[in-house]
């Protein structure tokens, strides 16, 4: 917690942290605790945004949307702190590298005069007793000198490598920050920072962007028949069946327990469909098998919501919308696929 919080206005800020969480009927576990007091003491702006919308729309903080807020604001902020830490470490190392280059040169210089000073010397040097240390002070010289650059070239190699391990550390931080460790596919905050790009590019460029969301349906009633550990595997499953029918270029995400999210940049309302009702169809046709058991499961089937970019809109409306048209293939009996634009909707191949 911030240095600022302490004394006094800490202790006020905390009664008011547990006054607001009393109100809104948060329990006090520590990460409620921490969003709660950084809402009463105004310190974290996005934060604060997002807990005064929910406030203002009415809407209940249930344990879900707790957790949400903890793990957007404070697990995210750890992995921040970890790639802040990793870029301090590569700074103070090349510091040192850059540390040991000040002294070669200053030692490059002092050779120089060195030599300079040994060839006047030269000139002078009458007998072979003054020849003979001259060299000596020569072979010296160029033996610290040489000593100097390996131990500065072996200090550039170590460097070389420590910076590879972290840059490479840092982008596996990166990734799995970013993917959802069930399906290996992209998770939320991926699905979000995604969407919001791509609706920027879809402004700038002027391209269609569509965004299909998928969800399996009865899935609880999988759960309960086939255990926790099968669903997961169906999971999997839908997964990789979004997954093989997109195209490269688009983002296919874990949006929630059994929901998907496909961000299409530079797809139409019409090929969005299409994709949309392929992945359908794979599903249902699957015949599913227990992996330990082999035994069989039956089939399982997904509804899906299509909705294209409409300029101007919000991503929360773009996401509304998409959740609207997921709804209605619920509601009108599930596995179906269903889109708001008109004319959008072609048979798959
Ligand atoms: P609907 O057709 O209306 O979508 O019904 P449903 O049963 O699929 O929907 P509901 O939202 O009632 O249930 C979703 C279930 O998904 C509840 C939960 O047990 C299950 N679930 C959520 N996340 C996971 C997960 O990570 N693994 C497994 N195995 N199940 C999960
Ligand atoms: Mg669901
Ligand atoms: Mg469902």
């Amino acid at each position: 917690m911030n240095g600022r919080l302490l004394g006094n206005e800490g202790r006020e800020f905390a009664h008011k942290a547990l006054d607001l969480m009393e109100q809104y009927g948060v329990p006090p576990t520590p990460e409620n605790y921490a969003v709660w007091i950084c809402y009463a003491s105004d310190t974290n702006p996005e934060l604060c945004e997002s807990v005064r919308q929910h406030i203002e729309t009415d809407q209940a903080f249930t344990d879900n949307l707790n957790a949400d807020l903890f793990e957007q604001y404070f697990q995210w902020k750890a992995i921040q702190d970890a790639i802040l830490e990793s870029g301090g470490a590569m700074c103070r190392e090349l510091g040192s590298v850059q540390q040991q280059l000040q002294d070669a040169e200053r030692d490059t210089a002092a050779y120089g005069k060195a030599l300079e000073g040994a060839t006047s010397q030269l000139d002078n040097a009458q007998d072979a007793e003054s020849m003979r240390r001259l060299v000596e002070s020569l072979v010296s010289a160029t033996a610290r000198m040489q000593a100097r650059s390996q131990a500065l070239e072996d200090k550039l190699q170590a460097t070389s490598n420590e910076v590879t391990q972290l840059r490479s550390h840092l982008e596996k931080v990166r990734q799995e920050a970013m993917t959802d460790a069930l399906t290996g596919i992209a998770n939320r905050k991926r699905f979000d920072e995604t969407l919001r790009r791509a609706r920027r590019e879809a402004e700038t460029k002027k391209q269609p962007l569509s965004l299909v969301l998928c969800d399996i349906d009865f899935f609880k009633r999988f759960n309960d028949t086939w255990g926790h550990q099968t669903g997961d595997q169906i999971i999997r499953f839908v997964a990789g069946c979004l997954t093989r029918h997109s195209q490269e270029h688009h983002v296919v995400a874990r949006y929630g327990g059994e929901e998907f999210g496909i961000v299409m940049p530079n797809t139409d309302a019409g090929t969005a469909a299409e994709i949309s009702e392929r992945i359908r169809k794979t599903v249902e046709s699957k015949k599913l098998l227990r992996k330990s058991t082999n035994e069989d499961l039956g089939n399982i089937t997904v509804s899906l919501g299509v909705a294209t970019y409409r300029d101007g809109e919000s991503i929360e409306e773009l996401i509304e919308r998409s959740d609207a048209n997921l709804y209605k293939s619920k509601t009108e009996g599930r596995n179906r696929s269903t889109t708001d634009t008109p004319g959008a909707t072609r048979d798959a191949a």
